[in-house]
């Protein structure tokens, strides 16, 4: 037959691959992608698009579902909460840990703006939070203080030494104003200076 001939001695095609647009020569007609990863990666983008669209689509009534769930598995969802809080305490901590490390101006600063924003709000949540956990927290804080026992009292020292420099230094200014406006100090009274 003639045109059987005719389409074997057509010299092959290639064709481009619409993921990596590389140019690829197909094993057969339909190869649309130069390699199952490319079909792959497609045909994920486009799974996910279809996913998008069909969320953006009935969005209310899945926000409205979620919610009936929610308020009718209450319980279960709590239960189920707790138990996973339990088994991944210390990676959660962890991660919160690094995550505050990481953070830690923007978080700050943050904290702050919710305060000078909600004062009331705070105190009285900080309070109930107090009431709640004094017993684990009294616990958790000794326990604290225990592992950062020498930071802490480094810390207080330095403290203190800062505040003392501060203190001298306010001290000595009031002396000098009062020696200069003529007015006896303290010390000049008790010798029975008299300006
Ligand atoms: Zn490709």
């Amino acid at each position: 037959m003639p045109q059987a001939a005719g389409r074997k001695q057509r010299p092959e095609v290639s064709r481009v691959c619409p993921h990596c647009a590389t140019a690829f020569e197909p094993a057969c007609g339909r190869q649309r992608y130069c390699r199952t990863e490319c079909r792959t990666e497609a045909n994920r983008g486009r799974e996910v698009k279809r996913a998008a669209a069909y969320y953006a689509a009935r969005r209310e009534r899945i926000i409205k579902e979620h919610q009936a769930y929610n308020a009718a598995h209450r319980a279960a969802i709590a239960k189920r909460r707790a138990i996973y809080r339990v088994a991944h305490r210390e990676s959660a901590a962890q991660y919160q840990a690094a995550y505050y490390a990481a953070n830690r101006d923007r978080l700050n600063r943050q904290a702050r703006a919710y305060y000078a924003a909600n004062p009331a709000k705070v105190k009285a949540q900080k309070a109930a939070s107090r009431k709640a956990h004094r017993e684990g927290n009294n616990r958790s804080g000794r326990a604290w203080y225990a592992a950062n026992r020498e930071r802490i009292l480094k810390q207080r020292v330095a403290r203190y030494a800062a505040k003392r420099d501060k203190l001298a230094a306010q001290k000595s200014v009031r002396r000098t104003g009062k020696r200069l406006s003529g007015a006896a100090t303290k010390q000049h009274s008790e010798a029975g200076w008299r300006p």
